[in-house]
């Protein structure tokens, strides 16, 4: 596998902050001894040890472009301005970002500045959309700070998304009351047999109701749009239907039910589809079935939800991306 940094074109021009940029980057020194994730690793990012998401303390983005793949609500006409950043504090083998997202073997790559960031980030919003989300997030808070409080400093007020795998510290998302608008927690696993073996994240069940709990409490089931249908604020909630882990989905659909509210927004994803690390694995190296996903569906009426989003089983083509291209789901 080759680790290939792509370069970017310099776009720092005409980028000034109404603040001091030391206090905008401050942040950034907590990842000394970082403790941002639930790993609690204490590793000096700043240093060669890093730890187990073997993260810096700099901007490592796979992508910022104008992502129109979200729920419609998020979506809207222009998309949602989605930061990918690179590698993650989960490692599932079967992750569809794998180009970005594999500890040991990132394949894309683009180390930017800040004044970059912030830049690709007007850009999009220039062009139309009006939210800004931080995709799979959980290992890099303080630099999701320094964005936020970058684009704050220049006069940018979009809506603010948190799209994460929800193996966020419960502290973390209290921290966010009131900064965050949106959050957009995917529920991965109740079984923590599964979360280990497929996602190296032990405790993940505990960790991510934690998590998912406290958003609830800030948001609460219902969410707020704008004129136009856009969300600018509220909580969804998505999962994800894996192939052979039927029970596992119903699990989760019944402790959304039962622990938050069957009112919640839930998107539930039929997307899954096989990578090339699980192409040839007896478990996962299929898509879901019809049977599969009719078991799930069955399930979400019998509880009671109806607020939310239901994919079509044809899906997984349409959400596949390549971070090789300049925009990697449109290309
Ligand atoms: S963010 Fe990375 S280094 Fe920090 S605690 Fe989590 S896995 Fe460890």
């Amino acid at each position: 596998m080759i680790n290939r940094t792509l370069s970017i074109k310099p776009t720092t021009e005409g980028v000034t902050f109404d603040r001091d940029i030391s206090e905008i980057l401050a942040p950034l020194e907590s990842l000394r001894d970082c403790t941002c994730c639930p790993r609690d690793c204490h590793a000096d990012r700043g240093s060669a040890q890093l730890g187990y998401c073997r993260s810096g303390m700099g901007f490592s983005i796979g992508s910022i472009c104008a992502h129109r793949g979200e729920e419609p609500v998020i979506t809207g006409k222009h998309g949602i301005c989605n930061i990918f950043f690179t590698h993650c504090n989960m490692q599932c083998v079967y992750c569809q970002n794998w180009q970005i997202s594999h500890n040991r073997q990132v394949v894309v790559e683009h180390k930017m500045e800040l004044s970059e960031v912030v830049s690709r980030i007007e850009a999009i919003l220039d062009a139309g959309s009006r939210s800004v989300g931080f995709v799979s997030p959980s290992h890099f808070i303080p630099q999701v700070r320094v964005i936020m409080s970058a684009l704050r400093a220049r006069g940018r007020k979009p809506v603010y998304v948190f799209n994460t795998s929800s193996y966020d510290k419960k502290a973390t998302i209290e921290s966010f009351d009131g900064e965050f608008d949106v959050y957009l927690p995917d529920l991965k696993y109740m079984d923590d047999r599964l979360a280990e073996a497929h996602s190296d994240t032990p405790g993940y069940s505990a960790v991510a109701c934690a998590a998912i709990k406290e958003m609830f409490r800030q948001k609460g089931s219902s969410i707020w749009l704008d004129d136009d249908g856009l969300i600018t604020s509220g909580l969804i909630i998505r999962h994800l239907v894996m192939p052979g882990q039927v029970e596992n989905s119903k699990a989760v659909l019944r402790w959304i039910a039962h622990e938050l509210s069957p009112s919640v927004h839930v998107s539930l994803m039929a997307q899954y589809r096989p990578t090339p690390r699980v192409a040839k694995s007896q478990k996962l190296g299929r898509y879901i079935t019809p049977q599969e996903y009719d078991e799930v569906l069955e399930e979400f009426h019998h509880l009671g939800f109806y607020r939310g989003w239901v994919q079509e089983l044809d899906a997984p083509e349409n959400y596949t991306p390549d971070f090789v291209f300049d925009h990697p789901f449109e290309r």
